[in-house]
């Protein structure tokens, strides 16, 4: 499988229709992924495999400061209208231990040079009780997190958590958002270690479904596999099954997204 790896702290612009012209922020070390999950099915590869440890020191505060603010200047003086600033990269964002300083200075500069751009952050909920986690995600505009089914035993097959993952500490720190983020869930069906699953099942989308009703999220955000997986034989949902399974949560209110 070919690892995908940043290589650098900004990276971008990227252009897209949904979002428009994008800049990614990586905050996890730049040759090397860094993250409390192992997902089967991450992109920047499994840990397992050694490539994504080769490198793991992360960037310090005043590194990101650096190369946000050179960059962001850089493309202003251009002028590039920067539409959106995501903080994604090569793991877990708020595993970085300076993350709650790194969003003030993030909000500074984007006040500064792209007032109307959006801030969002990719988390994979496991970090919520850490140091101003909570309190820095409340600042940024799109909080997006991560919920992938109601089992935890098949959560800890699929995510691969470092520590130990109780899916009910986890809801219940979710729920101090008071539905104020975006709930993301990756489908996807297949068998690892002599597992079976299919995360469309009638009883998986039944209790993923109670989840989304408890936690009442602003808007859910269900995708299928895009790029090479690192374990084998994990099969893409097509997006028709996704808009099936989810329809009966739309019909109740709810604003759901699926790429
Ligand atoms: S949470 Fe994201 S970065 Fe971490 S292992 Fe899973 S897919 Fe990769």
């Amino acid at each position: 499988m070919a690892t995908f790896l940043w290589s650098d702290i900004v990276f971008g612009p990227i252009h897209s229709r949904r979002v428009g012209t994008s800049l990614g922020i990586n905050l996890l070390p730049v040759n090397g992924k860094l993250c409390s999950f192992d997902c089967i099915y991450c992109e920047c590869g499994a840990m397992s495999s050694g490539a994504p440890r080769k490198d793991r020191k992360m960037p310090t505060l005043a590194q990101v400061s650096d190369a946000m603010s050179r960059r962001f200047k850089e493309l202003h003086d251009e002028g590039v209208k920067v539409d959106s600033i995501s903080f994604t990269g090569n793991g877990e964002p708020t595993l970085n231990k300076d993350f709650p300083e790194i969003i003030d200075k993030t909000v500074e500069l984007r006040d500064k040079y792209f007032p109307s751009a959006v801030i969002s952050v990719f988390s994979n909920s496991t970090t919520l009780e850490k140091r101003g986690v909570f309190e820095a995600l409340m600042k940024v505009d799109n909080r997006i997190m991560k919920v992938d089914c109601s089992d935890e035993q098949l959560l800890n097959v699929i995510n691969k958590p470092s520590g130990t993952y109780r899916l009910e500490r986890v809801l219940k720190n979710l729920e101090r958002f008071n539905g104020d983020f975006i709930l993301q869930t990756m489908f996807f069906k297949g068998s690892v270690d002599g597992c079976e699953f299919d995360l469309t099942s009638p009883a998986l989308v039944a209790g993923w479904s109670d989840i989304v009703r408890r936690l009442r999220p602003a808007k859910v955000m269900a995708y299928s596999l895009d790029r090479d997986t690192p374990v084998a034989g994990l099969m893409k949902i097509p997006k028709e099954r996704l808009q099936e399974v989810t329809a009966p949560l739309r019909d109740e209110g709810f604003e759901i997204e699926i790429f």
